[in-house]
């Protein structure tokens, strides 16, 4: 079912006992899977990597969002995450989906969501899916060149159009419009053609770039937006819908950029322009809410001798690790070609912090605390960390290693030098957090190792708990 915005009420524990925290929640919920695991009978597969998903997570992102954008409807990037639960989630929640292929497509109908709901967000797209949305009556979708307009015009001339823009994405991590988006130079030509073919143009869309860092290309974008709306009713255009894309953050930086934004759309469509505005948000939604964890399969100690390995542990050409200190190379079961995918294609720099070492689970308990502060009066009185983890993140001491993936290939490593308080084995824990966006998606079965890896929900909101009938 779907909600309206009055529904939404916050974890706020009013007249009630105070539950649990989501890190409790998460460090529950991780704690039972690895306590669970008989590393030395299970059965294969059984110390696979798994997530951990509060959903809770994703309701407060929705929250925040409705704050800082109130007047911009989000419609989610499946791509980022097609994961069922967050879609049924935020289908409840209201939000529209960009899709970008026909299996994103199905899979947000099979939910229920209503094909007015779904925006077709693929400039470039395949002729049988242009026929298949034509049938499903999915009716928004983008275009930024000639060529596409022809091919709407042959299959699905009644389409409502949005003409997507290049912008400046020169601050994101995952530049786009290197790929799509029309330059202001082509956009009259194409409006005309669009005119000439018959089309139905209702709006324009842009995307500053994934993983964007400069507010600014949301103010020049909307200008640059303003003015193929004037330029469209020149030929007899009433667009009604501005989409601003995605390229939204998680982090502090969302309300900076979200601010611009603000006031760029107050500026150039204010309220009373009566125009539409929705956005494309794909990793501002996903990845705090998914946590990875990983299994130690093997391990390689670097002794106190020069090597090619010592060195690529130390990071020191002559080679060799801290004198009588040894290091490792960990090698843990996920890795590039699995859910670190985002490190080639993500440009991610995933930090791994101690799960479960030498049969003690360390996830957010005293006895990790106990151990960092130990590791702190050890190796550096002025440190302190909240939850035991990186003892390189603290500047200090401890034990340095290397993390790489199980397949066969040298470029899979997801850490060149990290260090930590405790001696891993084979057997521990480690997880990573804010593993939510572009991981599993384009994870690869390469070397035969799995994709499909457990996704345990938890759900740190009573709201999205009932939004999902978990309660
Ligand atoms: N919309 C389109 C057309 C995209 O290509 C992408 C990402 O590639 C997104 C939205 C989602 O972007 P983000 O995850 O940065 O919000």
């Amino acid at each position: 079912h779907q909600t309206g915005d009055d529904d939404i009420v916050m974890n706020n524990n009013e007249g009630g006992e105070v539950g649990p925290s989501p890190k409790e929640l998460i460090g529950a919920a991780l704690r039972e899977r690895v306590e669970s695991i008989d590393h030395e009978f299970c059965e294969p597969g059984d110390e696979d990597t798994f997530f951990v998903a509060d959903l809770g997570e994703v309701y407060r992102q929705h929250l925040r969002w409705k704050l800082n954008l109130p007047r911009v409807r989000p419609f989610y990037a499946v791509k980022c995450n097609p994961d069922d639960k967050l879609i049924q989630l935020l289908a409840a929640l209201g939000t529209g989906f960009d899709c970008a292929s026909k299996a994103e497509i199905e899979q947000v109908l099979r939910m229920g969501v209503d094909p007015s709901r779904i925006i077709y967000a693929q400039p470039c797209k395949t002729n049988s899916y242009v026929r298949y949305v034509a049938n499903k009556g999915v009716r928004q979708m983008t275009f930024d060149n000639a060529d596409e307009l022809r091919k709407i015009a042959r299959l699905f001339p009644e389409a409502e159009l949005y003409l997507r823009i290049l912008t400046d994405d020169s601050s994101s991590l995952c530049r786009l419009s290197l790929k799509f988006g029309a330059s202001l130079d082509s956009t009259d030509g194409l409006l005309a053609l669009a005119q000439e073919l018959g089309l139905n143009v209702v709006g324009v869309s842009f995307h500053v770039g994934s993983g964007a860092s400069d507010p600014m290309a949301f103010l020049k974008a909307v200008q640059d937006a303003h003015f193929v709306f004037q330029q469209a009713a020149g030929y007899g255009f009433n667009l009604k819908t501005l989409d601003v894309g995605g390229g939204f953050c998680a982090d502090n930086t969302f309300e900076a950029m979200a601010g611009v934004l603000r006031a760029a759309l107050d500026d150039y469509f204010p309220a009373h322009s009566g125009i539409n505005i929705i956005a494309e948000p794909g990793r501002y939604y996903a990845s705090a809410a998914y946590t990875l964890a990983c299994n130690v399969i093997a391990r390689r100690t670097i002794e106190d001798v020069p090597s090619a390995a010592a060195s690529v542990v130390s990071g020191d050409v002559n080679g060799g690790s801290d004198a009588g200190v040894p290091s490792y190379m960990l090698y843990v079961n996920d890795g590039l070609y699995g859910n670190f995918s985002s490190i080639m294609f993500d440009h991610q720099h995933p930090v791994a912090k101690v799960l479960r070492a030498g049969g003690q689970t360390m996830y957010n308990t005293s006895a990790a605390e106990a151990l960092d502060s130990a590791m702190s009066q050890t190796l550096s009185p002025s440190s302190s960390t909240s939850s035991l983890t990186s003892a390189s993140e603290a500047g200090i001491g401890g034990v340095e290693y290397s993390i790489w993936g199980p397949t066969c290939d040298g470029i899979d490593r997801i850490t060149d030098s990290i260090r930590f308080g405790v001696t891993l084995d084979v057997g521990d824990w480690l997880y990573f957090e804010d593993m939510g966006a572009y991981t599993k998606c384009s994870a690869t079965t390469f070397n035969g190792f799995s994709n499909e890896h457990d996704v345990i929900y938890v759900c740190s909101e009573p709201g999205a708990k009932a939004l999902l009938g978990m309660i």
